[in-house]
């Protein structure tokens, strides 16, 4: 068992781990012992995300744990090392012929902490990824393995864990049989035509996403459309927005080498479903993140809102996203209950001046009863966000229950969840 002294930075470098052990179990047995003799410990996964949220006084990677990918073509399912990244895990599935129901905007991404954060990609009828584990393995505060599988009590409750719950050293997802996607980008929507066709749009593909920089026009919409299922538009332009000739970064002027393919080339569901392709650097590289989710209901309202405040937004934004999620039943999830719309901000690395946005739009988009992703900045503390979730006191409970003496529990969680306690 290796032990490193720096975990070192997350991906945006926005954030330095303040833990003074990293460990690097390869069995299960380690694990355990890590677990169950540390004071206060998390598990790091790819470290995406742009807050504190996998920080604590020790930190463990799965990533020396052997992969055991198995697919069971029976049951439909692929079980694997939690620690697994998308861009990985779809070489095995590719290989098997089947497929998972969506992906995020890039393949760079550990499972286990993309669900732990109910990540998601877009589409209408498209759950977030987290909704597509059927079974998790998990070791608890107290070193023991528990195993828990859709449809047994507090499964909803364990999922979208927020890594407060146990390390999750194992998780099994549904699959469905390899489809095949194509992808178009359309140029120059205006806000009129979003405001009037929002549903037609976002259901105008199997995954939907309209990239904006709150100018003018709404700008760009990428269609993702699924080969045998859906027909190929060919009349050039949606709503007014004309199909573009060439393939696009979602921030305009950027090349367009680490993005998937476009211009309606078919391909597999795996490349094409993210927007940056494995082996690139994905987006810009020098930028923070940050996400409101809202339901559906709202759509209109909430994005007329944000573009109240364009001018504040367009100086340290390099671009947004508007994506459609469906409701789910997991009860942490930015995604619970309602079918809901995300408004995404890829921000410039200016952390003090987007920390003030922040507080701004977290205003704006409080009577839409929008939720942070968990994952992103957001400046909401847990009396903020406790009404947000109906779940929360059961959540609250099952982290008492499953980690009595706290060893999972960290700043982040005693800021924006703990409230209760
Ligand atoms: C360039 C970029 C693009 C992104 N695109 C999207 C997007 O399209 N959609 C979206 O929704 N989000 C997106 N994100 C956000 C990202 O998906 C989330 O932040 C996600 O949590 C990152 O996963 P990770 O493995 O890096 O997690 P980490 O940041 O390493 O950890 C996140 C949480 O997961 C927990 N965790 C990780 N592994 C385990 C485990 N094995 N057991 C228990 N807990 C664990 C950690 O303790 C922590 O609480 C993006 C981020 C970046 C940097």
């Amino acid at each position: 068992m290796i032990q490193d002294h720096s975990p070192g930075k997350n991906w945006a470098g926005n954030y330095t781990y303040r833990a003074e052990k990293l460990h690097r179990p390869s069995t299960i047995e380690q694990v355990q012992e890590i677990i169950a003799n540390a004071p206060g410990v998390r598990v790091l996964g790819s470290r995406h995300s742009f807050n504190d949220i996998a920080d604590s006084s020790e930190l463990i990677t799965l990533e020396a744990m052997p992969e055991d990918t198995v697919v069971d073509h029976a049951a439909n399912t692929v079980s694997f090392n939690a620690a697994l990244k998308y861009g990985r895990l779809v070489e095995t599935l590719s290989a098997e012929g089947v497929a998972l129901h969506n992906l995020a905007s890039l393949p760079h991404i550990s499972v286990a902490g993309a669900v732990a954060t109910a990540t998601h990609g877009s589409g209408d009828t498209n759950g977030n990824l987290a909704t597509a584990v059927a079974g998790l393995e998990i070791v608890t505060s107290g070193g023991e393995v528990i195993e828990a599988s859709r449809g047994k009590p507090d499964f909803d409750g364990l999922v979208v864990g927020l890594g407060a719950l146990g390390a999750v050293t194992r998780i099994t997802l549904d699959v469905e049989p390899a489809y095949e996607v194509r992808q178009r980008v359309f140029e120059g929507l205006s806000w009129e035509a979003l405001f009037e066709h929002f549903d037609e749009i976002t259901s105008c593909g199997y995954s939907v996403s309209v990239f904006t920089r709150w100018g003018r026009t709404a700008d760009q919409i990428w269609v993702k459309s699924r080969v045998m299922e859906e027909p190929e538009r060919v009349e050039g332009d949606l709503f007014g927005a004309v199909a573009a000739a060439v393939d696009r970064h979602p921030i305009l002027g950027l090349d367009a080498t680490p993005c998937t393919p476009q211009l309606g080339r078919p391909g597999l569901w795996s490349d094409r479903l993210p927007h940056f392709r494995m082996g690139f650097t994905p987006s810009s590289g020098e930028e923070l993140q940050s996400e409101y989710l809202f339901p559906r209901r709202y759509a209109v309202e909430a994005i007329e809102a944000v573009r109240n405040l364009a001018d504040r937004i367009q100086p340290i934004l390099q671009v947004s996203e508007i994506r459609a999620v469906a409701a789910d039943r997991l009860w942490m999830s930015m995604n619970y209950g309602e079918d809901t719309i995300g408004i995404h901000f890829t921000w410039k690395p200016e952390g003090d001046s987007v920390e003030d946005m922040l507080v701004q739009l977290e205003t704006a988009l409080a009577p839409f009863e929008a939720r942070p992703h968990w994952g992103k900045l957001f400046n909401a503390d847990a009396t903020a966000i406790a009404p947000l979730y109906e779940r929360m006191p059961d959540f609250i409970r099952l982290v008492e229950r499953l980690d009595p003496r706290g060893a999972f529990c960290n700043s982040w969680l005693r800021a924006h969840v703990l409230s209760e306690s």
